[in-house]
């Protein structure tokens, strides 16, 4: 982290500061210009406040050289984290899966025959909301306890393993035989639910905030794997713009920037970034091609009646083409 001091800082100041921030456990590096102070502060700036720095009387500006995330940062883990959804099932790496499955679970019916023919198509995990985030109290709430039952049975009847979306920490004993617990993008910054995901020793999937940078993602990332897990898996699911057309706008370049800038996997989710079923299949097959670790898609046998998000969910037939063209754009870039 790097301070410009006002220019009319006065030596006794510099020295103040100076002994304030080594009181802090950092080193720090004076450098004096002509009419700027610069100071270098050297060490674990990482639980610096900046804000607080840059508000001080001698102060004039404050820029961070070193991001405020470690354990998640591949500076510190170069190669790629692979993470076990299952014992023989990994993702990370070179190793990429397809989640796809209803927004929500409705019936036994449903989940069992959509878990049927997303599997037939090529889809490892299996979706399906539960616990759901609704913006209106008057909408469907999901199945909640009934509907992670109901995960359990496909689960058992396809062997597919389950992704499904937790709300609150309360809940965690429902989640216990749930192969991949899903943070959503309205609780990304519910960091009292980050810290006890931290604590369990499962994959957690961890969507983008509908308005958060890259930066608060991974921060939130570092939340989880503070507390030990890390088996994280970010999932840029589009984000708020002034754009109408789309329900949100899918900010692709996230895969390459987060591949960047962590070691964990990151998935794309086309179907809540664009709200609509038939524009799905083209953004997929670009998040392959930017290097995506994995997809997680809407798939619903009858989307007209769908309880929730039915105007983005494909049919499994049109599922089926999306997984053979994605089969095969991963077969020209690999
Ligand atoms: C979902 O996956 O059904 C969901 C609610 O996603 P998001 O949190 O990205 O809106
Ligand atoms: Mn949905």
């Amino acid at each position: 982290m790097v301070a410009v001091l006002k220019p009319n800082a006065t030596d006794a100041q510099i020295k103040n500061l100076t002994e304030w921030l080594e009181g802090r456990g950092l080193k720090v590096h004076i450098s004096k210009g002509e009419s700027y102070t610069i100071l270098g502060l050297i060490g674990d700036t990482s639980k610096i406040d900046e804000d607080l720095i840059a508000g001080l009387e001698t102060v004039d500006s404050v820029k961070r050289v070193s991001e405020p995330f470690k354990s998640v940062n591949r500076k510190f883990h170069p190669g790629d984290s692979v993470i076990n959804i299952t014992e023989t099932l990994k993702i990370g790496g070179g190793h990429f899966q397809i989640m796809a499955g209803p927004c929500s679970v409705e019936s036994p019916g449903q989940i069992l025959e959509i878990a049927k023919s997303v599997k037939a198509s090529g889809a490892s995990v299996l979706r399906g909301g539960a616990f759901k985030p609704r913006t209106s109290p008057y909408d469907f709430q999901g199945l909640r306890a009934d509907g992670i039952e109901l995960l359990l049975e496909a689960k058992r009847q396809t062997g597919m393993p389950i992704v499904t979306e937790i709300m609150n920490a309360n809940h965690l004993d429902m989640f216990e035989n749930v192969d991949i617990i899903q943070v959503g993008a309205r609780n990304m910054q519910n960091f009292e639910l980050l810290k006890e995901l931290g604590k369990l020793n499962k994959p957690i999937l961890l969507k983008r905030g509908l308005a958060n940078t890259l930066q608060e993602l991974l921060m939130s990332a570092e939340y989880i794997m503070a507390g030990g897990n890390r088996d994280i898996i970010l999932c840029e699911r589009g984000i708020r713009t002034f754009e109408t057309y789309t329900r949100n706008t899918l900010d692709l370049s996230a895969v390459p920037m987060l591949k960047e800038l962590t070691h964990l996997p990151v998935v794309i989710d086309p179907s809540h970034a664009c709200g609509l079923a038939r524009l799905v299949p083209p953004m997929a097959m670009a998040a392959v091609a930017a290097g995506a670790h994995g997809l997680i898609i809407e798939v619903h046998n009858d989307p007209v009646n769908a309880m929730c998000d039915g105007g983005q969910s494909l049919t499994p037939e049109q599922f089926g083409e999306v997984a053979e063209k994605v089969r095969k754009i991963r077969g020209v870039i690999s």
